[in-house]
C-alpha cells in the first residue's frame, strides 16, 4: 500500500455509516466524485448517502448512482464519517451540511485546490491534480473497486474539471489516468454527449441574452459577461444553465481575465474568474471571500449586482495593470 493513503483508508476501515457530500452549485467534479467514493465505500461494505447542498443539475443526472444523490440533508441517520469532496473551505458545503461538520462525526476532506482551509480530522489535498476525480481514482485504484459505474462518474469529473483535457492543470498523467479509466469499457461517446451535446434549451435561451451583456475593457485585457436574476425569472432558467456563459469574454483574443457575474437568487451574486495568462486568480477571488485555482477561481457576494460588478472589475483592472 502507498503511503499517501494511509489516514484515509484509516478512517475509511473505521467507518460504518457514512454521508458523502461536494459543494454548492455543484459542477462535474464534484457530483462524479461523490458518486464514485459512495459507490466504492458501498462495495466495501458501507452504509453510504451520498448527498448535495443543491439540487443535481440535469446535465449530471445520467451518471451511474445519480438518482440516489439527496438534495441537503438526510436527517435521522447516525453518521459516524463524513466525506467532503472538492470543497477548499467548509462553507463550500452550505450552512445546513455545515452544521454537520461540528457534531460528533469524523470528517475526511479530499480537495485539489489551492490555499484551503484545514477543517477535517482527515485531509487529503493535492492542488496538483486537475480534478478531485483524478485524487480518488488513486485512492480507489488502490483499494481495486473501480468498476464501469465509478469510472463513468470518475471520468465525468475529469473531463469537466480539464475543460475536455484543455485547462493547463491537466498533465500526463491526467491522460494515463483516464486511460485506464477507459478500460473498464466506458462508452465516450455517450457520456459525452449528455455532458455536452444535449443541452437544455434554456442554455442557449440564457446565452441569447447574455451576450447583450458581454463587454472588454478599453485595454482589450479583461473582459466580462452577467446575467441577473429578473432575467433569468422572464426566461424561466435556472443557475445551472448559465455555466458555460464564462467560456465567452474568456475565449476572445487578448483577453488575460474574464468575469462572469450572475445572480443565483436576488441579492446574491456569483462570481466567476479565468485567467489566460499567469495571473492568479485565486488571489482575486479570496479579497472577496472565495477562492479556486490560480486559473479558475470564484466567490459569492451579497449584494447590488451592478454595484459588484463595478468593484471586481476595478479590482481586476488594478491587478493586471
Ligand atoms: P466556478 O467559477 O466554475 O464556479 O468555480 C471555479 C473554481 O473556483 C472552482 O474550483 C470552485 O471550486 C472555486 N470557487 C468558486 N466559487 C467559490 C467560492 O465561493 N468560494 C471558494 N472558496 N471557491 C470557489
Ligand atoms: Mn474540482
Amino acid at each position: 500500500m502507498s503511503e499517501k493513503f494511509v489516514d484515509i483508508i484509516a478512517a475509511i476501515s473505521s467507518s460504518k455509516n457514512v454521508i458523502i457530500t461536494g459543494h454548492i452549485m455543484p459542477d462535474g467534479d464534484s457530483i462524479g466524485s461523490t458518486l464514485a467514493l459512495g459507490l466504492a465505500l458501498e462495495k466495501l461494505g458501507k452504509k453510504v448517502t451520498m448527498a448535495c447542498p443543491d439540487a443535481v443539475p440535469e446535465s449530471f443526472l445520467f451518471l451511474p448512482g445519480a438518482d440516489r444523490i439527496h438534495c441537503g440533508v438526510p436527517k435521522n441517520d447516525e453518521y459516524d464519517t463524513i466525506f467532503v469532496v472538492d470543497c477548499s473551505t467548509p462553507d463550500r458545503v452550505g450552512e445546513e451540511m455545515q452544521e454537520l461538520l461540528n457534531g460528533n462525526i469524523t470528517v475526511v476532506n479530499i480537495d485539489h485546490h489551492i490555499n484551503g482551509v484545514q477543517f477535517a480530522d482527515v485531509s487529503y489535498v493535492d492542488s496538483s491534480a486537475a480534478a478531485t476525480g483524478e485524487i480518488i481514482f488513486d485512492l480507489l485504484d488502490e483499494l481495486g473497486v473501480i468498476d464501469v459505474d465509478i469510472a463513468i462518474n470518475l471520468y465525468a469529473a475529469i473531463l469537466t474539471d480539464t475543460g475536455s483535457f484543455r485547462y493547463e492543470a491537466t498533465t500526463s498523467l491526467t491522460h494515463r489516468r483516464v486511460a485506464k479509466l477507459l478500460e473498464f469499457g466506458i462508452n465516450v461517446s455517450r457520456v459525452t454527449k449528455h455532458l455536452f451535446d444535449e443541452k437544455p434549451l434554456e442554455v442557449f435561451m440564457v446565452l441569447k441574452q447574455a451576450l447583450k451583456n458581454l463587454y472588454i475593457s478599453k485595454c482589450g485585457r479583461a473582459a466580462w459577461i452577467s446575467i441577473n436574476w429578473d432575467e433569468l425569472q422572464k426566461i424561466g432558467a435556472k443557475d445551472e444553465h448559465t455555466r458555460e456563459l464564462i467560456n465567452y469574454p474568456r475565449s476572445i483574443k487578448g483577453v488575460k481575465i474574464a468575469l462572469m457575474f450572475r445572480e443565483p437568487s436576488p441579492g446574491l451574486v456569483k462570481v466567476s474568474i479565468r485567467s489566460n495568462d499567469d495571473t492568479d486568480v485565486s488571489k482575486i477571488a479570496a479579497e472577496f471571500g472565495g477562492g479556486g485555482h490560480k486559473r479558475a477561481a470564484g466567490c459569492l457576494i451579497e449584494g447590488d449586482i451592478e454595484t459588484i460588478k463595478e468593484k471586481v472589475i476595478e479590482k481586476v483592472l488594478k491587478v493586471l495593470d
